[in-house]
């Protein structure tokens, strides 16, 4: 399987490379060439989801120098639970929370890192690992890469625009991880990363590469999912299910629509958005290109304003016109929100966090049958939100607690590739 370009038809690449660049030359993202053709007969229906993601990823990997990995990767990287709840009416979570960071990034973090220590590399140099992040992505790198030999990341967030605990997941690590706090807002964090990527000087003084949803790795894995719980839905139900799905940077929504793409039983991916209009603004005929200011809401991590994957969307439907007519999106304001995760426990037995809140809030809007609500990450996460509303504390998952108990170091920036360079050379 060959990777090309969004932006270039005649730029392609293997899998490792594009793994290893990130970006394509030029500034597009990387999609695969070609989607195989897959087929619920193709799965056990008992899989586990390594197993599962494995065999919807073989093709994916096919003749690439990871294909003899993809067994250790997904072993590695998708090793905690994944639970799929029915809940009541044909109304199912998918809890994508219980990794280490206790949010979906977890998955994606984890993959890619396995990958690139896999990737063989003529250059000695250490791999830095460049993240821009609102929130759950640093801290998932971070834990991904923290103590592995020959990497390191450094960590791009907007400086009090992520939640306590969020920070602390991003500034608690140390060592071969450095946490910059910038004087902006996400957009500004992914403008920075971009910009860095295409600095001539800082290309040849060390060697770079992204962790943000434009990584493709970081939908591959992510993909595994979709693939395991549709196919788990179908078997427990006999119905195909539609997912709803908190989005942003909408990587995870193109995980699932790439999934459906290759024949899995996926009903259809829709897109609960928060207060930010962009995406809702291209379905309605707008142009996402120039984006729109990024406004702060409750789900914090869905604070995008130039949604990066669209552009992968609108490759996959084959121009925008028919991407607006393939996906739906359902905006919810942070008083549904609030309204949301204060009804959840009595009225779905779940504690929702703000960004799962959005999907809950959709499917109330959206009605029908036989959805998953896809749940991205853990309440407690968002502890400030969530507990006023719901009127008790929400337990700590023991792999957050302990995080919590390690000491911060942040250095804080302007949002000016120079300000970025003088840190990164200032850390060696
Ligand atoms: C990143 C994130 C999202 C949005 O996912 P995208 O892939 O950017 O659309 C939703 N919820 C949580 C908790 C997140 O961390």
């Amino acid at each position: 399987m060959r990777y090309v370009s969004t932006r270039d038809p005649s730029h392609s690449a293997t899998l490792s490379d594009a793994v290893a660049r990130g970006i394509a030359p030029g500034g597009g993202l990387y999609v695969p060439e070609s989607f195989p053709e897959l087929s619920a007969d193709d799965f056990d229906p008992e899989a586990s989801l390594a197993e599962t993601a494995e065999r919807t990823l073989a093709p994916f990997f096919a003749a690439d120098a990871l294909a003899p990995h993809l067994t250790a990767i997904v072993r590695e990287a998708l090793s905690f639970p994944t639970p799929l709840r029915m809940l009541k009416e044909r109304t199912a979570v998918l809890e994508l929370f219980h990794g280490p960071t206790a949010a979906f990034k977890d998955y994606g973090a984890r993959f890619l890192a396995a990958c690139l220590a896999r990737i063989p590399s003529a250059d000695p140099r250490p791999l830095t690992i460049l993240v821009a992040t609102s929130g759950d992505t640093g801290g998932a790198v971070a834990a991904a890469v923290h103590g592995r030999p020959g990497m390191e990341v450094v960590v791009l967030y907007p400086r009090g625009l992520v939640s306590p605990r969020q920070e602390k997941q991003l500034t608690c690590w140390g060592g071969n991880v450095r946490a910059l706090a910038v004087r902006g807002d996400f957009d500004a964090c992914q403008r920075l990363a971009k910009e860095a990527f295409a600095d001539a000087e800082l290309a040849r003084s060390r060697r770079l590469t992204s962790a943000n949803s434009i990584n493709v790795a970081r939908l591959l894995a992510q993909m595994g999912y979709f693939a395991w719980s549709a196919l788990r839905y179908r078997t427990e139900t006999g119905s195909d299910a539609g997912f709803i799905v908190p989005t942003g940077n909408v990587g995870n929504a193109t995980a699932g629509l790439w999934a459906r793409r290759c024949g899995l039983p996926v009903r259809e991916v829709v897109m609960a958005t928060n207060a930010n209009r962009a995406l809702g603004d291209f379905v309605a005929g707008g142009d996402w290109r120039p984006g729109t200011p990024t406004v702060a809401t409750l789900a914090t991590a869905m604070d995008v304003g130039r949604p990066s994957n669209l552009e992968r969307v609108v490759h996959l439907a084959g121009g925008e016109d028919a991407a607006r007519k393939a996906v739906r999106t359902f905006a919810v304001t942070d008083d549904e929100i609030r309204d949301e995760i204060g009804r959840g426990e009595a009225e779905w037995g779940e504690t929702w966090d703000p960004h799962t809140a959005t999907a809950a809030a959709v499917r109330r809007k959206i009605g029908g049958e036989d959805w998953i609500l896809v749940a991205t990450a853990h309440p407690a996460k968002f502890e400030g939100v969530v507990e006023p509303l719901v009127g008790h504390p929400v337990p700590v998952p023991p792999d957050l607690a302990a995080l919590l108990e390690r000491p911060s170091h942040a250095a804080e920036i302007d949002a000016t590739l120079a300000a970025l360079k003088r840190e990164l050379a200032a850390g060696g």
